[in-house]
């Protein structure tokens, strides 16, 4: 089993912190664990943020709290280090980059050629609007234009080249809001362009695990049939923000994909 999206934030670049991930690892039966880091944590990023933090003020004090604390070398360093180590799991490592359209050239010169394993391109922003903060935030909001946008930026994401993978492609859905029409002309656009560009889907535990109420485990049923059949690879993973959310329900994802 392998949990895909593992974020390593709340701890220092150690040896020490990186085996309390395995460890967890090891006791939930995972064998492969990929490690990455927000993007906005390296100063190198913080210039594609203006925007969302003009939009809203409480995204200017939550990017302004979390952003630009490390450079990108810091981090490669810490990859070199663990790649010197063996571990009883497979570690990999990489980046969970947010997609903006108009940084593309952007992201892909900044991560291009520096020896991660994988990106994971996820939208996290919908014309500026963080929908995945405070439900509150929704309030007086469009939900139908929402839902369009973040799907056609999620299908420009996937054309886009950069990317080894989408990360959890349907949150948008996690605070329960719901559009007017059906998604399914939007999932099969999706699913044909990851298949072409040969990207996997994040089908990510982590959404369930913060909104129980109203988030379902996973991607939703209808778009997890049309990624398989157009033969899209789904990689299950917890986007655990610390050692102890490692395999979170990984197992429960596995059995709903081969339901
Ligand atoms: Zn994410
Ligand atoms: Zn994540």
């Amino acid at each position: 089993m392998i949990d895909g999206h593992i974020h390593i934030e709340r701890g220092p670049y150690t040896l020490d912190w990186i085996n309390q991930f395995v460890s967890k690892a090891v006791e939930m039966e995972i064998d492969e664990i990929r490690l990455l880091e927000h993007c906005y944590r390296f100063e190198e990023f913080v210039p594609m943020y203006d925007s969302v933090c003009a939009y809203s003020e409480y995204v200017d004090a939550w990017f302004h709290r979390n952003a630009g604390v490390h450079k990108l070398a810091d981090y490669l360093e810490l990859i070199e280090q663990v790649r010197n180590v063996q571990f009883p799991v497979e570690i990999r490592f990489g980046l969970e980059i947010c997609y903006f359209q108009e940084f593309e050239g952007f992201t892909s010169e900044l991560t291009r050629d520096k020896g991660f394993d994988f990106l994971l391109g996820s939208i996290h922003f919908v014309d500026d609007f963080a929908f995945d903060h405070k439900a509150e935030h929704w309030a007086g909001l469009d939900v139908d234009k929402i839902y369009r946008r973040y799907f056609e930026d999620s299908i420009s994401l996937a054309k886009s080249g950069i990317f080894d993978g989408i990360g959890h492609p349907d949150a948008i859905k996690l605070f329960g809001h719901k559009p007017s029409y059906s998604l399914s002309d939007y999932y099969e656009s999706l699913a044909n362009e990851l298949s072409k560009n040969n990207m996997y889907a994040d089908q990510n535990s982590g959404v369930a695990r913060r909104c129980p109420k109203t988030a379902s485990l996973g991607m939703n049923e209808e778009l997890i049939r049309i990624l398989k059949k157009n033969h899209v690879k789904i990689i299950t993973s917890s986007d655990a923000h610390c050692p102890e959310d490692v395999g979170y329900k990984i197992k429960e994802l596995n059995n709903r994909y081969h339901q």
